[in-house]
C-alpha cells in the first residue's frame, strides 16, 4: 500500500469559470490560475505523484509553460493516473475537502464524485468529496481563496 496527500489554493476572480473535479460549478466567479485552475483535481493529482514518491505537480506541469496555459486539470489528473498505472498500482479510495464560502457545493457533490471516478478508474463508492465554508474568516471565509485537500491510497496490483 502507499499513501499520498495533496492541496491547493487558488484565489477566486470574477470573469473566471469555477470548475472542480472536471464540473463547472459557477460560470460568472471562479478560480484564478494558469490552468482551468481545478483546485480539488490538482490536490488529488498531487496526492497522486506523493504517493508515488513523483514530486508534485509543477515538476510535471510548469505553470511557466505556455501549453499548459487554460490546460483541462483532467489532462494533469490522467497523466498521474497513467504514471500510478505504470508502476503497477491501483487507487483503493480517495478522500477530499474543498473549502469554498459560495455557492454550496452539496448539490453538485455526486457529479463530482462521478466525473474523478471515471478518470480514477474505479467506483463512485471508492471517491469522497466533501465540502466546507470558511466560517467567514480567512482567505476562504471572506471568498478571496479556494482551497482544496486530498489523500489517495493505492495498493500494489496482484499478478
Ligand atoms: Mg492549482
Amino acid at each position: 500500500m502507499r499513501i499520498g496527500f495533496g492541496n491547493d489554493i487558488h484565489r477566486l476572480a470574477t470573469g473566471r469559470k469555477l470548475i472542480l473535479g472536471g464540473v463547472v460549478i459557477a460560470e460568472d466567479r471562479g478560480a484564478e490560475g494558469h490552468s482551468d485552475a481545478d483546485a480539488l483535481t490538482h490536490a488529488i493529482t498531487d496526492a497522486i505523484f506523493g504517493a508515488l514518491a513523483e514530486g508534485d505537480i509543477g515538476k510535471h506541469f510548469s505553470d511557466g509553460e505556455e501549453r499548459w496555459k487554460n490546460a483541462e486539470s483532467f489532462v494533469f489528473l490522467r497523466y498521474a493516473v497513467s504514471l500510478m498505472k505504470e508502476k503497477g498500482y491501483e487507487i483503493e479510495n480517495v478522500d477530499s475537502t474543498v473549502n469554498l464560502e459560495t455557492p454550496k457545493l452539496r448539490p453538485f457533490i455526486d457529479q463530482i464524485r462521478e466525473s474523478l471516478a471515471v478518470v480514477l478508474e474505479i467506483s463512485v463508492d471508492r471517491v469522497s468529496v466533501k465540502a466546507k465554508t470558511g466560517e467567514k474568516v480567512g482567505p476562504v471565509g471572506t471568498q478571496a481563496a479556494i482551497t482544496a485537500e486530498a489523500v489517495v491510497l493505492m495498493r500494489e496490483v496482484s499478478r
